[in-house]
């Protein structure tokens, strides 16, 4: 891209998809994709204006969510020596960056769908999808011994990186990926949701809402439908409903760490 200009190929695919849909359109056909994508109307330049509004908005919430937790459990629980008393302090820090790496880089594939800005947008949901299964799995087994931690991770992260060098390197598979983050995404719903159902934790309600709005974004990015109006489609919709869910998950983790916190510290007096 020299000079900020488009690639002509690009924009000419662009227009060319346009034309032809108006054609369908007075012919009364139904949208299809092009290249694995509905067609959209730019604004601006921006390819899916509102999926990319929506990205941001989860980065912010991501970010906020972060940034409570950062302040909780620093400064307002008590602590010794800069170390708190959470034993998923750490987790949730790189959970944190991870998905506000993923929605940034949501944010920049939505605006420009370029192959070097579709891969670092897979990329980074097969990572936070990978390590979310980690932290569902080490959290609700209560794993807090390092060496188990590595026992449970190590195979995971080996998995993950593997994938997502097969996207990059061999082949950007959507349907595998697809699979491959379905499987993913089941696997830790179910676990965040048996576990909720038998923890005596007192903010597991706040679990249940977190996985029917989980199940429902990936619902939705499986029964894929074409935009309304050129601007909504069946993806722009799953991101706006890990909104609310990103709220009260940070706000599950939150009570979590004072719930942990307050148990361990009962224990020692
Ligand atoms: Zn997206």
């Amino acid at each position: 891209m020299r000079g900020g200009k488009m690639l002509p190929t690009f924009d000419c695919r662009y227009h060319c998809m346009l034309a032809r849909e108006d054609e369908r359109e007075q012919l009364g056909h139904k949208p299809v994709k092009y290249h694995g994508k509905w067609p959209f109307w730019r604004v601006y330049g921006i390819q899916e204006p509102v999926a990319v509004a929506l990205s941001a908005l989860n980065l912010s919430m991501q970010f906020h969510g972060w940034l409570s937790f950062f302040i909780l459990v620093y400064y307002k629980l008590p602590s010794m020596d800069k170390r708190t008393h959470y034993e998923y302090t750490g987790l949730w820090h790189i959970y944190g960056i991870l998905s506000m790496n993923s929605w940034f880089w949501s944010a920049v594939f939505h605006s420009r769908d370029v192959e070097l800005t579709e891969k670092l947008d897979y990329s980074s949901a097969v990572a936070l999808l990978g390590f979310s299964l980690i932290i569902a799995i080490l959290r609700a087994f209560n794993v807090r011994d390092e060496a188990a931690r590595v026992m449970v991770a190590a195979p995971l992260i080996a998995f993950v990186t593997t994938h997502i060098l097969y996207l990059n390197f061999y082949k950007l598979d959507y349907g595998l990926n697809m699979k491959v983050c379905v499987a993913m995404g089941v696997i830790q719903l179910l676990v965040w949701a048996i576990w909720a159902g038998v923890t005596r934790h007192p903010s597991r309600w706040k679990l249940w809402f977190v996985v029917v709005g989980g199940g429902l974004a990936m619902l939705l990015e499986i029964y894929d439908f074409p935009p309304y109006q050129g601007f909504v489609d069946a993806h722009a919709l799953g991101h706006a409903t890990t909104i609310p869910s990103t709220y009260l998950w940070w706000s599950f983790i939150r009570d979590d760490a004072e719930f942990r916190t307050s148990s361990l510290l009962k224990k020692i007096h």
